[in-house]
């Protein structure tokens, strides 16, 4: 279970429903994020935004403060096994020189923070793991991030996974794997390449890969149910027509055997809402467990897709992204970038080359 400092942390109130809330999961893992994402949401939205640890903990509709010592105050209440560093998100951009200013700019908060982070972390939950968030667009800005941060003795890292491609996704982890962190937690989206490498990363690179998202309750309050197989959205507004030979195969208890126009008709709004974020949540939750159960070797995860999955050429995708990494991760970085760049076609060419290049 995650939760974070401003929704659980921050009044009596949201500790309480935290509280309870921890008590009704009974959750085997706990982890505490500070927030960051709630302060992208604030930069967004142009909130007056401070960092004043003698002011209380706030997110208004104008107004955020937060600071590296609340973060791990509100830590120390709910004391979960892992806790996050406060950090500022770097955003979504395209252009590249826009890409760095905005890496520099919040770096120049993301240093002090990582060391002050740290050091409450000792002082207030000091049996906590620590994972230190990464911002970075580049293999170069964790290079300097972490070069920046020598003597931040962190357990592993925690990294948005919301603007990077299967690919890029690949180069990091590897990256991460040979810079000797075992644990990593990934943020931002659950889709199903990005648990697919999850999948092959917590057999092959970490000792811990956990992922959180929201996109099972977006996915809801967009009226889309995510198919138990592969994620794919199926459109369930009323005004979508769906035809009666689609069929709702998914065995979950909330499904209970409705049809997918029963689904639809569902009212009220509320209960409609309810039932698919219930339905989407476990969805996830089993496809990440099967593709792990199943995923010990790049073949078994292959077989496992090729049955779930609508969109072959995507498993062809993924299956030859694995197979370079599988073949190059020992290998220099570089050559593994240069390699997935080239983007090989065929998997059986791709790890020829892989094995060419790195073992020859
Ligand atoms: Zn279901």
């Amino acid at each position: 279970m995650l939760i974070n400092v401003l929704d659980h942390g921050s009044t009596s109130q949201k500790i309480n429903a935290a509280k309870k809330m921890f008590r009704k999961a009974k959750a085997r893992h706990s982890i505490g994020d500070s927030s960051g994402y709630q302060l992208l949401k604030a930069e967004e939205k142009e909130k007056a935004i401070t960092f004043d640890s003698s002011l209380p903990l706030k997110n208004t509709a104008k107004e955020l403060n937060i600071s590296p010592q609340q973060v791990m105050q509100a830590n120390a209440i709910h004391q979960p096994d892992i806790v996050i560093g406060l950090d500022w998100p770097i955003r979504k951009l395209d252009n590249g020189i826009q890409k760095q200013l905005e890496f520099y700019k919040k770096l120049k908060f993301n240093i002090p923070w990582a060391f002050e982070s740290f050091a409450w972390k000792n002082a207030l939950v000091p049996h906590a793991q620590y994972f230190q968030p990464l911002q970075s667009y580049t293999l170069d800005h964790v290079d300097i991030f972490l070069n920046e941060i020598r003597g931040v003795h962190f357990d592993g890292v925690s990294m948005p996974v919301r603007t990077l491609k299967p690919l890029e996704l690949a180069l990091f982890l590897v990256s991460f794997y040979k810079r000797g962190i075992t644990r990593v937690h990934l943020l931002g989206t659950s889709s199903l390449p990005v648990i697919v490498m999850c999948a092959y990363a917590a057999w092959n690179l970490f000792e811990w890969v956990s992922l959180d998202s929201t996109t099972w309750r977006y996915a809801a309050d967009k009226m889309s149910f995510l198919n138990p197989l592969d994620l794919s959205r199926i459109d369930l507004r009323t005004s979508v027509h769906v035809p009666p030979t689609a069929l709702n195969l998914c065995p979950c208890p909330f499904c209970n055997g409705q049809s997918f126009q029963a689904i639809q008709a569902i009212t009220p709004r509320r209960d409609k809402l309810q039932m698919l974020r219930e339905h989407n949540w476990l969805a996830i939750a089993n496809l990440v467990n099967d593709l792990y159960a199943n995923g010990y070797t790049i073949p078994n995860l292959e077989k496992e897709l090729r049955f779930r999955c609508r969109n072959q050429r995507q498993v062809d995708s993924l299956i030859n992204t694995l197979s370079v990494v599988d073949a190059l991760k020992d290998c220099d970085i570089s050559l593994l970038q240069t390699v997935l760049a080239s983007n090989p076609k065929g998997r059986q060419r791709s790890r020829l080359v892989g094995r060419q290049t790195c073992f020859a």
